[in-house]
This record gives C-alpha cells, structure tokens and sequence, in this order.
C-alpha cells in the first residue's frame, strides 16, 4: 500500500512537472512567432508623396529627379 502511494506521488510530479515544461515551450513558441512581424513593422518607413500628399511605404516609392512619389504617375505630374 505504501508503494503504491510513493509511485503515485512520483507520478503526480512527474505530470506536473511535464505539463509546466509544454506550457513554457508553447509560450516560447508564440514569442518566436511574433518577433518577425513586429521587425517587419518596424522597418517599413512611411514617406509622403510631394504631389497627393498621401503617405505610402518607402519600399514602394517611385524616385524621379531626386524626390520619392506614391506612383510613376504623380512622378511625372511634377
Ligand atoms: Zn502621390
């Protein structure tokens, strides 16, 4: 009888110490996931068109006579 307590209680820890360690990965997991959308927000820089005025990301910016614009067409209008 006493046995069968002692592995119980070893049981007992042995679950409780399994389920903390998935919880910890499933929560290292999340960080993982959404460290790159944050650098991705991070990195995109907003500039504002000359013509519209309208602000639109850097990486889509038409240059045209030293000046970044929203489109090749408000690129020419200037
Ligand atoms: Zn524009």
């Amino acid at each position: 009888m006493i046995m069968f307590l002692i592995i119980c209680g070893f049981l007992f820890i042995f679950i409780n110490l399994m389920l903390r360690l998935i919880g910890h990965l499933l929560v290292d997991q999340q960080h993982i996931n959404n460290k790159p959308s944050q650098e991705q927000d991070i990195v995109d820089v907003m500039m504002e068109c000359p013509t519209c005025h309208v602000y639109f990301p850097k990486k889509h910016a038409v240059a045209y006579k030293g000046k970044l614009f929203c489109c090749s067409q408000h690129a020419s209008v200037c």
